[in-house]
């Protein structure tokens, strides 16, 4: 078993939008540690720049000890929760006193940011050298790559193949056809009710065919199928009886998991039923924070703080200029949503509330 120390003992799981946000806001009124699988944080809305442009990762890429300068990370994959520690893939024991699960959705990307740097740097090389693309999957990943790739490489033929009836369908149809319209007014092909198997698929791969017999010819491909809820991992442990039939985690009004005083859950994995985004990940994150430093100072269950859910916003990116937005009354799309998103991603914002130079100078 590892730990010690006087104070308190916090354990945050997964270091993702919520999971890096409530760390760094706690570091210095406990004892922490992150357990995270990568040694880094990835903004994960600014990825598909990323892939045209992989020097901007060198500001989306943020390693976790850059705004943990008074925790520990611990860098691997958590596998079982029990009732006062966490077991890691390597059998390591982390004790806590206070836990918080982050782990939003499960990742299969490097463990160093070197790496990731260098997939970003691959997958440019390979949309350059390619005339044609093939992208699995039109959600929000699916449609803000091929919106990059349009606008960065106009001459690319760019295919959507979606296994739905529309695109982006975590927001009303609207926000769907609008861009749509953009994708197929810039020769965006987008085929809808199909799949491409992912299965057999390798990197050097040209020719495909759709479970609808379509056949698609594309030099290279991307796979930007959602991931799914990151908590396969619980199903073993404490918290299985806490999982809701789509893996989320059932957590109250102060975001502690139901039926635990001293287990909290934030961001994606719960089941607040409101729109998964990282600035609602956000706003959990800094509201279970003032909750468990109110804990950890000893003050009573009766003054914690209660969630408060807003009015939902979300906005996809198309290229560098321009987005399509969803707003409690308005779906828009051009210029001005993209003048918010698209021209820096949030990353110079998202930056600075880690601490940091938004500039990554
Ligand atoms: C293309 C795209 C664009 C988006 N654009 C926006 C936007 O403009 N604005 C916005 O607000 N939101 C946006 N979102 C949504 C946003 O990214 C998510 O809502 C947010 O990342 C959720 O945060 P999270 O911390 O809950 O989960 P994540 O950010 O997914 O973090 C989960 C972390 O847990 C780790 N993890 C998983 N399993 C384990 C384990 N067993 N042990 C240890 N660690 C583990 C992962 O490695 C990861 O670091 C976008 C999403 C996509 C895909």
């Amino acid at each position: 078993m590892e730990g010690g120390g006087s104070n308190k003992r916090v354990v945050v799981v997964g270091g993702g939008a919520a999971g890096s946000l409530i760390a760094r806001t706690l570091q210095f009124g406990a004892d922490l540690v992150l357990i995270d699988p990568k040694d880094y944080y990835e903004v994960p809305w600014a990825a598909l720049r990323c892939m045209v442009e992989p020097a901007f990762a060198q500001r989306t890429l943020i390693e976790h000890k850059d705004y943990l300068g008074n925790a520990r990370v611990v860098t691997s994959t958590a596998v079982k929760v029990s009732e006062r520690e966490i077991v890691t893939s390597e059998g390591r024991c982390i004790p806590y006193d206070y836990l918080v699960i982050a782990t939003g959705h499960p990742n299969t990307f490097p463990t160093t940011r070197s790496e990731r740097l260098k997939e970003f740097q691959e997958s440019y090389e390979k949309i350059k050298a390619s005339n044609s693309v093939l992208i699995v999957g039109g959600g929000p990943t699916g449609v803000e790559l091929a919106g990059e790739i349009a606008v960065d490489f106009p001459e690319k033929q760019i295919t959507i193949v979606h296994k739905g009836s529309r695109l982006l369908e975590f927001v009303g149809p609207k926000a769907s056809e609008k861009a749509l319209a953009w994708l197929t007014s810039r020769k965006v092909q987008v085929l809808f009710n199909q799949e491409i198997s992912l299965e057999q698929l390798d990197d050097t791969q040209t020719e495909f065919v759709t479970s609808e017999g379509v056949k698609v010819r594309a030099d290279c491909w991307f796979n930007c199928i959602g991931k799914g809820v990151g908590s396969s991992w619980l199903t073993e442990g404490i918290l299985h009886g806490c999982l809701n039939e789509r893996g989320q985690l059932m957590v109250d009004e102060h975001f502690r998991v139901k039926g635990k005083e001293n287990i909290f859950a934030i961001g994606d994995i719960t089941d607040i039923r409101e729109m998964k985004q990282g600035y609602i990940a956000h706003k959990h994150a800094l509201l279970a924070a003032k909750n468990l430093k109110l804990l950890l100072e000893g003050r009573s269950e009766s003054d914690l703080h209660r969630y408060k859910q807003g009015s939902a916003i979300a906005i996809v990116s198309l290229g560098r200029k321009q987005a399509v937005a969803q707003l409690p009354f308005l779906t828009t799309i051009g210029y001005i949503p993209g003048y918010i998103k698209s021209r820096d991603l949030f990353v110079g914002k998202t930056r600075k509330e880690l601490g940091l130079d938004p500039s990554g100078l």
